[in-house]
C-alpha cells in the first residue's frame, strides 16, 4: 500500500501503472525489442519529470521513473527493468544541485539515470553509494564518467570492500550481461559522515546499520520531508528480499529499530517502489520465514523451492535462486 498523502499522488498513480511495467520488463527480458516495451510504458514516465521540463528521452526509456515532490525538494526515482532487479536510484533535486544515490547494475540503465539528470539542468552536487552490492554500484562507471566532477561517497569501510571483492563481482556478472556490466570496478573515494548535515539545504540524517542484507548498509532520514530512505533493509510485500547472507536475526533487530522512527510513513527501497511503514513489518516476516527454512534446508534447491512456496505471491521469484546460491555458497 502506499500512503494517501497528497504529495505522493504521483507515486500512487505510478503504481497503479506497476502491473504493467512489470509485464514491459519481462518482455525485455525476454528479448522484446526495445520499442515495444517502451511505447505503454511512457504512461510512467509522464509521471515524472520536472514540471515544464521537456522529457525528451521518456517515450524510449527502458526504465521508469517516479516523481514526488515536497516544496523545492524533489525525489525523482529511477526503477529498473526486471533484468536489472528492479534496482533503484534515487535522485534527491534541491533547489541548486542533485544527489544520486545507488548507480544501477546495467550499465545501460545508469546512462538512462545520467541522461535524465540532465534534463534536470542542475549539477550533480554528489553520488553516494548505500552498500557494496554489485546491483548498487556497477553502473557508478557510467555515472562517474558523465559527471566527472561529481565525488563519490560510501560510509566508512565499503571502499575496502570494493577493493577486496568488486572485480570478482563483476567477472561473476559478466557471463550473464557481457557488456552491459561495468569494465571496472568504481571504487568511492570519500567517506559519509553519521549523522545530520544538510546538502543543498536539505537536512538528512545518515545511518550505519550492520549485517542486515548486507554486511554495511546506510540509511538517510529526511526529516523535513518525513522520508526514510532504507535501501535494502526494507523490502516491498510484492517482491521477495534478497537473503544472501546468514544475518537474519541481526536483520529483524535493524528493522525493529527502524519501527521506533515515528513518522516515517514513507520509505524509498532499494528494489521496487516507495512503500508504507508497514512494509517493514511484511519484510520481519519474510525474514523470519526465511531463518526457518534456511535453518531446515541442506542445500540451495531445498531452500529456494521452500521460500518460494511459502511466498506464491511475490514477484521476483528468479532471485530466489540467485540468492540461495549465494547464500549456501557462503556457508561452505
Ligand atoms: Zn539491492
Amino acid at each position: 500500500m502506499l500512503p494517501s498523502n497528497s504529495r505522493f499522488q504521483r507515486l500512487s498513480q505510478a503504481a497503479l501503472s506497476r502491473s504493467l511495467f512489470l509485464q514491459l520488463a519481462v518482455g525485455a527480458l525476454l528479448g522484446f525489442p526495445p520499442s515495444a516495451a517502451a511505447a505503454p510504458n511512457s504512461d510512467l514516465a509522464q509521471n515524472g519529470g520536472a514540471p515544464g521540463t521537456k522529457d525528451a528521452a521518456a517515450s524510449d526509456r527502458m526504465g521508469a521513473i517516479l516523481v514526488s515532490q515536497f516544496g523545492p525538494v524533489k525525489i525523482h526515482s529511477y526503477l529498473s527493468p526486471l533484468d536489472g532487479f528492479h534496482v533503484n536510484t534515487q535522485m534527491i533535486e534541491g533547489p541548486t544541485a542533485v544527489v544520486i544515490f545507488d548507480g544501477q547494475l546495467l550499465l545501460p540503465y545508469a546512462d538512462e539515470v545520467a541522461s535524465y539528470v540532465q534534463t534536470l539542468g542542475k549539477p550533480v552536487d554528489r553520488i553516494i553509494l548505500s552498500h557494496a552490492h554489485t546491483d548498487h554500484w556497477s553502473g557508478l562507471q557510467v555515472l562517474t564518467e558523465r559527471f566527472a566532477d561529481a565525488r563519490v561517497f560510501a560510509l566508512d569501510g565499503i571502499a575496502d570492500q570494493l577493493h577486496a571483492r568488486g572485480q570478482a563481482r563483476l567477472d561473476s556478472f559478466r557471463p550473464i550481461y557481457g557488456d552491459r556490466i561495468a569494465t571496472k570496478v568504481t571504487v568511492p573515494t570519500e567517506i559519509i559522515a553519521e549523522g545530520v548535515q544538510r546538502i543543498d539545504g536539505i537536512t538528512y540524517d545518515f545511518k550505519r546499520f550492520v549485517d542486515a542484507e548486507s554486511d554495511l548498509q546506510l540509511a538517510a532520514l529526511l526529516p523535513e520531508q518525513k522520508v526514510l530512505m532504507a535501501f535494502d533493509l526494507v523490502f516491498s510485500p510484492n517482491e521477495h528480499a534478497f537473503t544472501v547472507v546468514d544475518h537474519f536475526d541481526h536483520w529483524m533487530i535493524v528493522l525493529e529499530q527502524l519501527k521506533v522512527l515515528q513518522g516515517y510513513d514513507t520509505i524509498t527501497i532499494g528494489h521496487d517502489t516507495p512503500v508504507h511503514r508497514s512494509a517493514i513489518d511484511s519484510t520481519i516476516t519474510y525474514i523470519r520465514r526465511a531463518k526457518e527454512i534456511h535453518a531446515a534446508s541442506a542445500d540451495a534447491k531445498t531452500y529456494s523451492e521452500s521460500l518460494k512456496a511459502a511466498f506464491p505471491d511475490r514477484q521476483l521469484a528468479s532471485m530466489v535462486d540467485f540468492s540461495a546460491k549465494l547464500l549456501y555458497a557462503a556457508r561452505r
